[in-house]
């Protein structure tokens, strides 16, 4: 087996790994790194949770030791989809480089920049941002990347899936032709094909696991439940929901619950904390500020249940997650292998249950065809009489703090459009879940059905 100790990595970067208590490199690790550095060009194929942040931030900790930055002209440039996963990037490298004397600076949309403006004006070694800021910085003429030498492209499908990938063209354009390039995809679609054909050079092929496989270390379960009623499911799902977790027992240390859409987010956040578990929402529209207080939440400790939409989610590495709870079904099946791939990192074991009614028919068929498996069915709890009854009172108290209900029932941004049928169902959930003023307590039924 490979050892770190194999890998010609700079001695300060050796001894950073030691701190982390890492073993040995990962199969990405033990892959990419040795044409990294030597310079060559390296295509990676491989999900989060395989150690593929620190495949590409240890040989270009290496590279860049010798060599000094110049004022606004970063040496290297990490590019990420999103904030948290640029955050993510930009604590490995702190971590890593901690024996160097390397400089970052980070560049992510959301929070005020005054001190990353000022890092990039002296100089940096390292400059992480995310495509749309990194631009807007390079407009308004703060930056300049004809001192790139090596770049790196992360999570590349995301960015495709995001809209980014004219962001990365320009940025590619930008840097020198010379750069060395490490870009990362989990997935191979003819469009990431195509940008890695036209940017990287004879690039070295690094491909850990098959395209969109799951972790074996991660217990999958399947729980099929048929609401009593078209207007009863989404309250329903949220007693089964509560009823898998109690049913999981101590083994559910911490969880990340999953919905399709940031209304559901916070209704399913809203209703567990309702029913005294310690759960809180996480999603596009929180800001940046509120996001990173309950991420840090949730890593220490003192948030158990993170309740997140697939945008806020992705690629985020919080060790030890135990369980992965989908509330629905992804619409986007490559969004099962994300959700479920954030427990069973790095080797350890996790459990991802999946709960699915009838209506989720056609996408839990494209999952299952696309992780090339059927996922094992769960006994399904019975619901108890008692919350049955009561659904009607907790409906109305999720609904009457959901915020903004309606800009929240538009999908988060990445969604594509084309799914017509499930937003013709979800929209009679959400007038079902609509306030109704000067009823009282007792709103008839028929008041809070869909007509649509
Ligand atoms: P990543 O795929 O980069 O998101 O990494 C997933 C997790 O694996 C992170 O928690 C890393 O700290 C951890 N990790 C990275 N490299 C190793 C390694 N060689 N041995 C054990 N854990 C690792």
């Amino acid at each position: 087996m490979t050892k770190f100790t194999d890998l010609r990595l700079d001695p300060k970067v050796l001894k950073a790994i030691e701190d982390t208590g890492y073993e040995a490199p990962t199969p990405i690790q033990a892959g990419a790194i040795p044409p990294a550095l030597e310079g060559r060009d390296v295509l990676g194929i491989a999900q989060t949770g395989t150690g593929k942040t620190a495949s590409f931030t240890l040989p270009m900790i290496t590279l860049l030791g010798r060599g000094r930055a110049r004022a606004r002209m970063p040496r290297s440039l990490v590019l990420a989809p999103t904030r948290e996963l640029a955050a993510q990037v930009a604590e490995n490298f702190d971590a890593y480089a901690k024996y160097t004397r390397l400089t970052k600076a980070l560049l992510i949309g959301g929070v005020s920049f005054g001190e990353q403006d000022k890092l990039i004006d002296k100089g940096v070694d390292v400059l992480i941002a995310t495509p749309g800021r990194l631009l807007d910085h390079f407009e308004r003429g703060k930056l300049l990347l004809t001192g790139v030498q090596i770049m790196v492209v992360d999570e590349a499908d995301r960015m495709l899936d995001m809209g980014f990938i004219p962001d990365i063209e320009r940025i590619f354009q930008l840097t020198p032709f010379t750069r060395q390039t490490l870009f990362f995809s989990a997935t191979m679609p003819p469009e990431i094909e195509r940008i890695t054909n036209t940017f990287l050079h004879t690039p070295a092929k690094v491909e850990v696991a098959r395209q969109a496989t799951t972790s074996e270390t991660i217990t999958q379960g399947l729980v099929q439940f048929k609401p009593s009623r078209r207007d009863r499911a989404a309250s329903e799902k949220r007693n089964m929901l509560r009823e898998l977790i109690k049913r999981e027992g101590e083994g559910c240390r911490n969880a990340i619950i999953f919905c399709n859409r940031k209304v559901d987010v916070d209704i399913v956040a809203k209703s567990l904390k309702k029913h005294g578990l310690n759960a809180e929402p996480i999603h596009g529209d929180l800001d940046q500020s509120h996001r990173m207080r309950t991420l840090d939440g949730f890593r220490d400790g003192s948030i158990t249940f993170l309740v997140a939409s697939d945008v806020a989610a992705r690629g985020l590495d919080i060790p030890n997650v135990s369980h992965v709870f989908n509330f629905d079904v992804p619409n986007h099946a490559e969004d099962y292998v994300h959700r479920i791939g954030r427990t069973g990192r790095a080797g350890r074991e996790g459990t991802a249950i999946t709960i699915a009614t009838p209506s989720d028919e056609k996408s839990l068929a494209a999952v299952e065809s696309l992780v090339e498996q059927e996922i094992p069915r769960m006994e399904t709890p019975d619901l108890p009489k008692r919350e049955i009854r009561s659904r009607r009172g907790e409906e109305r108290g999720a609904t009457e703090s959901a915020p903004q209900a309606q800009s929240q029932s538009q999908p988060e941004a990445e969604e594509k459009p084309g799914r017509g049928k499930a937003r013709r169902g979800r929209r009679g959930e959400t007038q079902d879940r609509a306030q109704v003023v000067g009823m009282g307590d007792h709103v008839p039924d028929f008041i809070r059905r869909s007509f649509s």
